[in-house]
């Protein structure tokens, strides 16, 4: 039987103090503030990467004992938002954060690497600007939180090696999409489902009540998976005894976002026999 694990491998420990310092401009009452730090370069640590206005940063608030929080700033333009960026731009920044990701996880250092992105006043984020964060944590290890269960339900959009589904087991509830790759030439396809899935999010689904998302990344046995939630407050139910909540209008969603985004496929479904 393995050892059960200690606090040290299960659990972060968040630094109070430096998390008082760290400038907030996401309030929910103040959703733009003038004083980005994303902002001024002059205000930055050393820039470890940079792909015209796309950098890489350390963390300058390191907030977790045992980790290395890295910062990637997605652009120059404080106001703008994932789902508005050409395809080229888009690409350049999922490329730089891929391969820093790879790297971290290559480097043998850390017992899992996150990569995630907060949006929005119910993200759980503190600054506006966009930004991805990469953080290598020398001790915790999230996998054995996440099972290949968790990024399975009704397809939305597939091609070899990549595709796009609705949770039907829903780690939290409600709608959580994934895109699951598994061919690792297919990531521009990956790309594109998650802008995708963002505009749908803030757009087009639920009246456009939707204005804050995270997107997680997950390598597990060799498969890489992004889940993308949109977040809401989080359900009595999920926080006082973790039972998720799945609706039951799961297919209609699926064929709503077909018929935005992929009409093809949404025609190809419906002439097919039932
Ligand atoms: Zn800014």
């Amino acid at each position: 039987m393995a050892e059960p694990l200690t606090g040290s491998e299960t659990q972060l420990v968040f630094k109070t103090s430096v998390s008082r310092q760290k400038p907030r401009t996401l309030h929910l009452s103040h959703p733009v503030s003038c004083d980005c730090p994303f902002c001024d370069r002059s205000q930055l640590p050393p820039i470890i990467k940079e792909d015209g206005d796309i950098l890489l940063v350390p963390n300058k608030y390191p907030i977790h004992e045992g980790s290395d929080p890295l910062v990637l700033i997605e652009t120059a333009h404080c106001d703008s938002e994932l789902s508005l960026y050409s395809e080229s731009h888009l690409f350049r920044v999922f490329h730089m954060a891929l391969m820093t990701w790879q790297e971290m996880l290559d480097s043998g250092d850390y017992a899992s690497v996150l990569f995630l992105k907060n949006h929005g006043p119910y993200s759980g984020g503190s600054l506006r600007h966009p930004h991805m964060q990469l953080i290598g944590l020398k001790q915790v290890n999230y996998r054995p939180n996440i099972s290949h269960r968790d990024f399975q339900g009704p397809v939305i959009w597939s091609a070899p090696g990549v595709r796009l589904c609705l949770s039907d087991h829903p780690r939290i509830g409600f709608y959580e999409f994934n895109v699951e790759l598994t061919i690792r030439s297919q990531w521009q396809e990956m790309c594109r489902l998650i802008q995708n899935t963002v505009r749908f999010l803030l757009r087009d689904h639920m009246n456009g009540k939707i204005n804050s998302y995270n997107f997680f990344f997950y390598d597990l046995d060799g498969v890489i998976y992004c889940k993308i939630m949109p977040r809401l407050v989080t359900t009595p139910l999920f926080m006082g005894y973790s039972i998720p909540q799945v609706t039951d209008n799961l297919e209609a969603i699926v064929q709503q976002f077909q018929s935005i985004y992929f009409p093809d496929s949404a025609l190809k479904k419906e002439a097919m026999p039932s």
